[in-house]
Formats: structure tokens, C-alpha cells, sequence
């Protein structure tokens, strides 16, 4: 039994059932036992693997994407370059490294890294030594009134989700509590229907038929409520980039990977990378709500091929061994394919109103 086995039986046991956000947040965040806090379970030795892991020209994209849409802005100096949950530090090293033949726009960024994880924050120590960064725990925590270029790659998926289902007579939470039989965790509902959250009620999602499952992401929304006020004040422009549904969507997104392969989202929490899908549609109204320009979301596949991977690529494979031209081929292929990840990941942006619409979109 794990460490975060052994407390979340105990907090049952006394509390009743968790949420399924509450045994996310725990399974992933706990300061203790949270998947996150204890290693980094990124790369091919690892538990996953993210873009900016598969090819540096992810990183450097993104990079370019920041400084065009910063001359856009008219060059403000100085502006906040910040990223959502930044791994190991890749996306933001490639970024960097991109943009560094404009010393102006280094010398005018101040950079944050929003980051949680104290062994993911020791790898973007080292990988940025060279910067100067400045390390918080949320967005709200940034200060400074002036532009923001914010990027969040795989940040929203790891945020936890709220489930609820329809029962013959109205909605319940799912929540996750003791199985007497098997002495293990499981899924079971709330005993008294509950109303679906705001954002959910007024889609499509409410008329779906018994059995239904659908998610909300608080943490998500709250995230996009302060960068849309932050846009709204100083200007700016955010890009998100991440695999889920362009519209509110029914089912159960939960899934957990262990050294690459799905296993059981209730099992081993703490050594167990749990994620759901973003629902671009709630995060699009949320924005909306806020008077802030959405753009997107559209599949990553396009948006990299418009700003250009494939040219990228093929001008590094021209200097490298054979062994490092095949695994830039196929490292881009592996973001733009439709079968790999092209498709199912979005990228998507936000701007202030009355700017102009960013590359790619
Ligand atoms: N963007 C990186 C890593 C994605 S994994 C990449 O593409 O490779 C998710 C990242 O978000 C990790 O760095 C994790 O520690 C961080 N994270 C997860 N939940 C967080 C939270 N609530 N606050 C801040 N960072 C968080």
C-alpha cells in the first residue's frame, strides 16, 4: 500500500468519500506523497512524454510565437514572458534559445515560471541558470502592470476535475470511496441528486441520457479568469496548448499512465500520472465572459505546420547524424500526425480585445 493509500483510507474513514477532485488533487499535489512532488515523470525513462520533450522545434516555436506577437504589441519594455507548469524547463530553454538573436526582447522579458513541484523546479534551475527567473506557485502571485506572453503546455490536464453523472432521477457527483469487499478504492455517487455547475447547465451536456458522465475543471476556470483579467488590464496574449474537446462533451475523460501505459486511475495514487481532458468550449465562455479575444481552438497539427515545423526541421536534419535526422523527422510527425498527436491536442490563445490576432491562428 503507498504512503497516499494509507492517509486517503484513514481520511475516508473519518470524512466519508472524497470528490473525485479532491482524490485527484490529493494523488497528485499531496506536499508528501503527490505524483508530482517527488519526481519528474517526464521523458523516455519516465511515466510520459510531452512536445517539448519530443523536439526542441516545439520549444522554439512557441519562442518565435512570443516574440512576433511582442513587435505586435508594439515591443513593450519591460513585459512578463511566463509559463504554466514548465516540466523540466525544455520549452522555455528552446523558447530562449530561439528568440535570443532579439536581445531586446530578452532584455525586456521577466520571466515566471509557475511551478508547484519543488523536483521539477530543481531541473528548471539548472536548465535556465543562465536566465533570470523568478519561481511562484500561481498566476495570481505575478505582479507588475504591464504586457503579458504567457504559454501553458500540458498544464490544464494536470489540473483537477469534478465528475458528475445522471441518474434516472437528476445529476450526482461521483466521488471515490472504500470498497469493504476488496479493501481497495472505488467509484460510487452522491446519495442526493445536485445541480450541475453554471458552466456545464447551460450546455448540451444537461439533456444527456442516464449513465452520463461529464467533468468540470475549477482550477482551469479559475486560471482563466485571472489571466483574462490580466489581459483585460495590461494586454497580452496567452497560448494554450493541450488534448481535449473543442465543445463541452459527455464521458469520462479520468485516465492515469504509469511508464507509459494506461493503468487504473483509482489504483497506486501517488506513482500514477492522473489526467481529463480540457473542455476548450468552458474555457472559451470563461474568456468570453470577460471581454477577452479567443482564437482557436484549432488542432495542433495546423498550427505547427502554419508556423512552419516542417521547414524547421528539415533545415536541422541537414547538419546532424543520420540517427538525429530520424528522430527529428519523426519526433515532428509525432506532434502534427492525426494519428499521433495532431488531432486530439488544440492549441488555442487568448488576447486583449482590439489586438491582433497572433500566428498560427
Ligand atoms: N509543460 C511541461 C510539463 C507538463 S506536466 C511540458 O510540456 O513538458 C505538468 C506540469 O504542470 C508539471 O511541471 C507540474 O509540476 C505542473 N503542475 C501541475 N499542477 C500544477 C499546479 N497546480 N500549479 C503549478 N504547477 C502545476
Amino acid at each position: 500500500m503507498t504512503g497516499l493509500e494509507t492517509e486517503l483510507r484513514a481520511r475516508m474513514k473519518s470524512e466519508g468519500p472524497l470528490t473525485v477532485a479532491q482524490y485527484m488533487a490529493a494523488a497528485l499535489g499531496h506536499p508528501e506523497f503527490g505524483y508530482y512532488m517527488k519526481r519528474d515523470p517526464l521523458g523516455r525513462a519516465g511515466d510520459f512524454i510531452t512536445a517539448p520533450e519530443i523536439t526542441q522545434v516545439f520549444g522554439e516555436l512557441l519562442g518565435l510565437w512570443c516574440l512576433d506577437y511582442w513587435r505586435c504589441l508594439g515591443s513593450p519594455d519591460p513585459f512578463l514572458l511566463v509559463e504554466m507548469g514548465p516540466g523540466r524547463g525544455t520549452l522555455m530553454a528552446d523558447a530562449l534559445r530561439a528568440v535570443s538573436m532579439n536581445p531586446d526582447f530578452l532584455a525586456a522579458a521577466r520571466v515566471h515560471l509557475v511551478e508547484n513541484s519543488p523536483v521539477l523546479r530543481a531541473h528548471q534551475e539548472e536548465v535556465l541558470h543562465d536566465h533570470e527567473v523568478v519561481w511562484v506557485e500561481s498566476l495570481d502571485r505575478i505582479f507588475g502592470e504591464v504586457p503579458l506572453l504567457l504559454m501553458a503546455n500540458e498544464f490544464l490536464d494536470a489540473l483537477p476535475v469534478h465528475q458528475f453523472q445522471r441518474a434516472a432521477d437528476g445529476w450526482r457527483e461521483r466521488l471515490v470511496g472504500l470498497d469493504s469487499e476488496t479493501g481497495g478504492f472505488r467509484f460510487l455517487l452522491t446519495e442526493g441528486t445536485v445541480s450541475l455547475p453554471e458552466t456545464l447547465a447551460a450546455t448540451e451536456v444537461a439533456d444527456a441520457p442516464p449513465g452520463s458522465i461529464t467533468e468540470i475543471c475549477p482550477g482551469g476556470l479559475t486560471f482563466l479568469s485571472d489571466l483574462s483579467a490580466r489581459l483585460g488590464c495590461y494586454g497580452g496574449a496567452a497560448l494554450v496548448v493541450d488534448y481535449g474537446y473543442a465543445r463541452s462533451a459527455i464521458g469520462d475523460t479520468l485516465q492515469a499512465v504509469r511508464g507509459h501505459c494506461p493503468c487504473a486511475v483509482l489504483e497506486a495514487p501517488g506513482y500514477t500520472d492522473i489526467t481529463a481532458h480540457v473542455d476548450f468550449a468552458a474555457l472559451t465562455t470563461t474568456a468570453l465572459d470577460s471581454g477577452i479575444h479567443v482564437h482557436g481552438p484549432l488542432s495542433q497539427g495546423a498550427f505547427l505546420r502554419s508556423l512552419g515545423i516542417e521547414a524547421r526541421t528539415v533545415q536541422l536534419t541537414e547538419s546532424v547524424p543520420e540517427k538525429e535526422r530520424w528522430l527529428l523527422k519523426s519526433g515532428c510527425q509525432r506532434l502534427i500526425s492525426e494519428e499521433e498527436m495532431g488531432t486530439l491536442f488544440k492549441a488555442f490563445a487568448l488576447t486583449g480585445s482590439s489586438q491582433p490576432v497572433p500566428a498560427g491562428f
